[in-house]
This record gives structure tokens, sequence and C-alpha cells, in this order.
């Protein structure tokens, strides 16, 4: 529902398209590709910072290593978006989040093909004709299982190279970027952030953070689980949305961003969007949320002056009881 769907590959070879074939401009799938890397990139720079500043807190906990692969199965012509990377295989180096074991090997550049994961070369393993993004899914499952197993993983390239990489503890998340849409929603182990959402944008990093911040706050509060139990009344998600917008400064501060980024968010984003958010009775109006995230801030700084981090674990008060299972009534 969510994968990777370039717009500039299906239009060029979609239904509609004409019985004689038009020259493919490879140049422009390239760039577009390209373009889809940035937006990523950004976004797991500033996943990979939350989720392993905030390790220390969260209730679940995995090894990582920071690098995304790609797979070139899950385009819609695998062809062709092979042909504009200039890939002989389908797996190659997507991403290596700033500051990770992945990025500080120094050599997880975009692009790298890639044949080797531990003993595996996921090139072999079969795969649908166009958007298959469950072997990618399995590549990434499969690099996690190493690094829990083994404590670190050896990745081999096209050219004959090989890397050894050992993970760090971070917030058993992952983040993955929608190739469209402008929606960002957490499924208690993964947040999908469309790449039409209007905070891809935003200039500054931080504030940028605070999105994928209030994302990553629904799956460490544990909300999807908990709304399954009790039900996704508008009153039930009001208090996580309300829950998820409050813990945004901590998980930003550990983070190292400023956690008036979370207010300056809320009140650029909620200012251009107010129409439609005053709609939606799951939702209290974006002044009310700015205004309970800027209620965190003093606390937030006080923990960071004292202690030098934000034990959202300990010191954050919760809205709801993470516990609490609604008695059947019968009405679901
Ligand atoms: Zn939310």
């Amino acid at each position: 529902m969510h994968r990777l769907v370039l717009a500039a590959l299906l239009a060029l070879t979609g239904a509609g398209a004409p019985v004689t074939a038009q020259p493919i401009d490879y140049a422009a799938e390239r760039a577009a590709i390209g373009r889809y890397q940035d937006a990523d990139q950004r976004l797991q720079d500033v996943g990979w910072q939350l989720a392993a500043a905030n390790a220390p807190y969260c209730p679940r906990v995995v090894p990582g290593i920071g690098l995304q692969l790609q797979d070139m199965a899950s385009y819609g012509v695998p062809a062709i978006a092979r042909a504009a990377l200039g890939l002989t295989r389908d797996f190659a180096v997507q991403t290596a989040a700033r500051g990770s074991p992945a990025a500080r090997a120094g050599v997880f550049t975009r692009n790298r093909e890639i044949v080797r994961l531990e003993r595996f070369d996921p090139n072999h393993w079969p795969a649908g004709s166009a958007m298959d993004w469950q072997r990618l899914v399995k590549a990434h499952d499969h690099v996690e299982a190493m690094l829990t197993e083994h404590g670190g993983i050896t990745i081999g390239f096209a050219d004959g190279a090989e890397a050894r990489v050992q993970p760090v503890p971070v917030c058993a998340t992952r983040f993955e970027l929608m190739g469209e849409g402008r929606k960002a929603v957490a499924d208690g182990s993964r947040v999908v952030i469309g790449m039409g959402f209007p905070a891809f944008d935003y200039p500054e990093e931080e504030v940028f953070a605070a999105l994928v911040a209030h994302e990553l706050a629904h799956n460490v509060l544990g909300h999807d689980a908990w709304l399954d139990r009790n039900g996704r009344s508008a009153r039930n998600v009001r208090r996580i949305e309300r829950e998820a917008d409050r813990l945004v400064p901590w998980l930003l501060a550990n983070a190292g961003y400023d956690p008036a980024a979370a207010v300056t968010f809320m009140t650029r984003w909620g200012s251009a969007h107010d129409a439609g958010l005053k709609l939606r009775r799951t939702h209290e109006g974006w002044d009310e949320r700015a205004e309970a995230m800027a209620a965190e801030l003093p606390a937030v700084r006080a923990w960071l002056t004292a202690e030098g981090q934000a034990d959202w674990a300990q010191q954050f008060r919760r809205e709801i009881n993470p516990a609490e299972s609604a008695a059947r009534t019968g009405r679901r």
C-alpha cells in the first residue's frame, strides 16, 4: 500500500502508453530515483539519530547498523530502474544513515552493488516481476537476524570488496519512505512517511525531525496495539495523539535537536493545514497541540541540564495506561 512507486517510471511504462515504443529517458529516470533517494537519506538520517539516541528508554531495542538497501524488483519496471542506475544486479546501497556504523564504515556509497549479506546473495532470492517489495523486507530482516545472532554482519560488494559492520542498539522501528502520498503513519514497528508530506520541504532538519519524532512516539508508546485493544474511538485517538505530541520534545532533546522545534513544527504545519484539521474530531486544534508540546519544554530542559538526557521512560507523564485493555463489550 505504501511501497516505492515512482511516477516517472509509471508514466513511461503505464497502461495508457501508446503501443509504439517510446524511447526511455534514462536521465529523467535516474533523476527521479535520485530525488527519492535524497528524501530517503533525509528520513534515514533523522530516524537514525532519534532511534539511536533514545535507545536507553525505548521498550524494545534491536541491533542496527543504519544501512538501507534497495532492490530493483520493487520498481514498476525493474529493467528500466536497473539501466537508469547502471546496475547489473538488483541489490545496492540506498542510504547509510549519518553517524551510523554503516556510514562510519565509509564504504556504503549510494547505488554500490551488493552481492552478499553474510552467507547469502539476495539477488538469488526469487522475486516477482514488478513492484515486489517483500524481497527487500526479507533482506532487511536477514540483516537484523545476522546482527542479533552474530553481533555483526559481513557485506560483500560486486567489485569483490567486503565490509564487516558491528551494530549499536536502536529503538525497534524502521523508517520507510513512500514514493507518493502526503501521509505519515506508525504501525508499531514502522514509521512510513509519504514523499509528499509537507515537512519534507522544511529547511530546518530539527523541524522535519519533529514530524518523524511524532510518528516514532506512537511506536515507542505502543499506541497501535493499545488502540487495537481499546478501540479507535475519536476520544481514544485524541488521547494517543496528545501523548505522541507531548513526547516529541523529549525525543528531540535526546537526539541533540532543540526540543522547541516540536512547537515550530506544529505551528507551521498546523497553521498551513488548519481547515482540514478542524474537520477531524480525532485531533485537537493545532494551537492546542502546540501548547501541549510547549508545556513539556521546562521539564525536558531541566532534565537535560541535570542529567544530560531526558529520561522519558521514567519522567514522562502518560495520558493512557499502556497496559489497559477494555473489557469486551461485544460492540467490536
Ligand atoms: Zn499521530
